[in-house]
């Protein structure tokens, strides 16, 4: 059986206080043994989440993830942030490839591959983001926009790398709308997700953790949960609040 992740997607939002208010939060949470919670925040409040992973503050199955990475490994790109730092603060995760890097930033599915072999090298476990707009739904063309976020990833790292990944299946329309998929919905997705996968090989498809993303909370997230390809959740705005986290977390 796979283990179930719950993400936390703090986007360009919180601060210092929310950073010791998550660590207080989570000190003392008693998550089931098969689930691990990764938390995203944006880079400068990395090494204040660290301390608390060094002083052992925060559960074992507590971990910390960043929102990007560059696919570089050093040098001259002003801005960017390498695997090698992140890696100096405790960082085992990271978000690639999320649609509002790919529309706002211009991030084609070329340098997502790259920046998921970047992190795999390193060995920081890619999230990696992939989904379909609106109209793209609309025009049933979501299978063939998921297939084409997947492929080159796959042609890049080869699908047995898949074995150290997770994929987050937010469909653009339902993230920070209130719009969430319903269950069926996501579970027929991510059941297309894991058979596109398995074309290329079927035992590490079995394993490849699926989250679902996009205006999960408290409330809808159980049943969500249930489905039998959803390995649990990327959250966004209900990531921001301490206790309503919390609950997600618990449900997975
Ligand atoms: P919301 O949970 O705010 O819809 O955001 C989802 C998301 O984009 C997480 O990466």
């Amino acid at each position: 059986t796979r283990r179930a992740i719950v993400a936390a997607n703090w986007k360009m939002n919180g601060n210092l206080t929310l950073v010791n208010d998550m660590v207080t939060g989570f000190s003392d949470i008693s998550l089931a043994e098969n689930v691990d919670v990764v938390i995203c925040p944006s880079f400068p409040y990395l090494s204040e989440f660290s301390r608390a992973v060094e002083a052992k503050q925060l559960p074992s199955n507590v971990y910390l993830g960043s929102q990007n990475v560059s696919e570089q490994q050093s040098g001259a790109f002003t801005g960017e942030v390498s695997t090698s730092m992140l890696k100096e603060f405790s960082v085992s995760y990271v978000i690639v490839g999320h649609s509002e890097r790919r529309s706002l930033y211009k991030e084609t599915s070329t340098l997502v591959a790259h920046k998921v072999k970047a992190a795999l090298e390193a060995g920081v476990t890619p999230i990696l983001c992939i989904g379909e707009s609106e109209s793209e739904r609309a025009t049933e063309q979501t299978e063939t926009v998921l297939a084409s976020q997947l492929q080159p990833v796959i042609d890049e790292v080869g699908i047995e790398a898949f074995a150290n990944l997770v994929v987050a299946y937010e469909p653009v329309w339902a993230i920070g709308t209130g719009k969430t998929a319903s269950s069926e919905m996501a579970q027929e997705t991510h059941q297309f997700i894991r058979q596109f996968l398995a074309q290329s090989n079927e035992e590490v498809a079995a394993k490849v953790p699926l989250l679902y993303g996009g205006s999960v909370n408290a409330t809808n997230s159980e049943e969500l949960f249930a489905q039998a390809d959803i390995d649990g959740g990327l959250i966004g705005g209900a990531s921001l609040k301490v206790e309503q986290f919390k609950a997600i977390c618990l449900a997975a």
